[in-house]
């Protein structure tokens, strides 16, 4: 199958912010065969021609999600943390079924798509669900497995166990992978911790897990061993291999550079840290050691969105307020933060920029609306788009080349549907 994209311009997702004019961008097999001026294209072979008004990015990659958890949304608004959870979303979960994971990530996975984001990291339980979601909407979903030492949970290594098994049948279409999600340092024990450290870098798995919420979680932990969270994960061999850390808000430089160390890649949350009061994470110095970071919604229960282009804009905002200077983050690297550099965080290098060779996940931005004028330089249409663009202005989406969003509307399933069902289990699970 081969397709010839033209559009008003190319938004690359690089980092140093390429806006290509009057672009053509070829795709053949599910792949990005060509992307340029259409001045230099080569001939158009024979395939569909798609002339688009507006620029086309990369499908965003969200570094850090629990999307099925749209099933909560706006849920104990206003509660402080501790009794969010245990009032709010712990008696709530408990009660979900696996067909309400399915439900809630087919609806929360073509929100997404709408959103122009085709590729997320999803922490959650139920995982063959949330591949079956994502297979029936077109996205793709890097799968880490939530893993819990908890009552009414099965044995720890039996979970493990299973993701393991998962991970073996996975297609090669890039669709779908599998990795492991153990929560976090204060609620694993370390020895499981080190334990599946071992297992995901023995099967090249990616191992998420927050980290640095919050000023106080790592408290307990300092007290009893005497070091940081970061320092306690290296410590008990956790770093290493594929590790992505969500949040990582409240990191001195030594942890940084126990990060950099270890190339642990960062899953930056700012709406969810904002919302939840967590802080801010040092984001620039992150940035300036060399550290992987790529941004994440986190769940729609802490967002409330899952419109990553929005937490961009604020991922821009609060690194220039943190910073007291209008040039700590450019715009050019916030939207690479979305694209390019969260690739890179999961360890996909085969996603999130639109160069040759990687899959074709694009995203058509229809630019025929105020808020993207004046252009007098070409970087302008990037400098709108992260400044003052939105969803809304998301026109189609293709994943791997296939359609799956076609004017503003999913190809794949019924929203309105969706909507109503996941309405319906939301108030069954908070009946109880
Ligand atoms: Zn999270």
């Amino acid at each position: 199958m081969r397709l010839r994209f033209t559009a008003r311009a190319l938004v690359t997702g690089d980092r140093a912010g390429t806006v290509v004019p009057n672009a053509v961008l070829d795709v053949a097999d599910g792949r990005i065969a060509w992307a340029g001026p259409a001045a230099e294209a080569p001939p158009a072979e024979d395939g569909e021609r798609i002339d688009l008004p507006g620029i086309l990015t990369p499908g965003l990659v969200n570094a850090h999600s629990h999307a099925p958890m749209v099933l909560f949304r706006g849920q104990g608004e206003g509660l402080p943390l501790e009794r969010w959870l245990q009032e709010v979303m712990w008696p709530r979960e408990a009660r979900l079924t696996p067909e309400d994971v399915e439900v809630a990530m087919t609806a929360a996975s073509a929100e997404m798509l709408a959103n122009g984001v085709t590729t997320s990291v999803e922490m959650y339980f139920h995982p063959e669900r949330i591949a079956a979601a994502v297979a029936t909407t077109g996205a793709r979903a890097l799968i880490a497995t939530a893993l819990i030492p908890i009552p009414g949970m099965p044995p720890y290594e039996e979970q493990l166990r299973a993701v393991v098994d998962l991970a073996a049948g996975v297609p090669d279409d890039g669709t779908i992978e599998y990795g492991v999600g153990p929560h976090a340092a204060y609620t694993v024990p370390l020895p499981l911790l080190r334990e599946t450290a071992a297992v995901a870098r023995e099967h090249g798995m990616l191992l998420h897990v927050h980290v640095a919420e919050t000023a106080t979680e790592g408290a307990g932990l300092l007290a009893t061993h005497g070091l940081s969270v970061p320092a306690l994960l290296a410590a008990h061999d956790v770093l290493g291999g594929r590790v992505l850390a969500a949040h990582c808000v409240h990191m001195d430089d030594a942890d940084l550079d126990l990060w950099r160390e270890h190339d642990v890649a960062v899953a930056h949350c700012p709406a969810s840290n904002a919302k939840l009061a967590s802080g801010v994470a040092p984001l620039r110095a992150m940035l300036d050691r060399g550290i992987r970071v790529g941004l994440g919604t986190d769940g729609p229960a802490s967002n409330d969105g899952l419109d990553l282009l929005a937490d961009t804009r604020l991922a821009a905002s609060l690194a220039r307020l943190a910073g007291r200077s209008a040039t700590a983050l450019t715009a050019a690297e916030a939207f690479w933060l979305a694209s390019g550099a969260a690739a890179d965080a999961i360890g996909r290098p085969d996603l999130g920029q639109l160069t040759a060779g990687r899959r074709a996940d694009l995203v058509h931005v229809d630019t025929r609306d105020l808020v993207f004028e004046p252009v007098g330089d070409p970087a302008d249409l990037l400098a709108h788009l992260v400044w003052s663009g939105a969803a809304r202005h998301v026109r189609d989406v293709w994943v791997a080349g296939r359609p799956v969003v076609r004017d503003g509307a999913s190809t794949t399933v019924d929203t309105e549907a969706l909507r109503r069902d996941v309405a319906a289990r939301a108030a069954r699970l908070a009946a109880g």
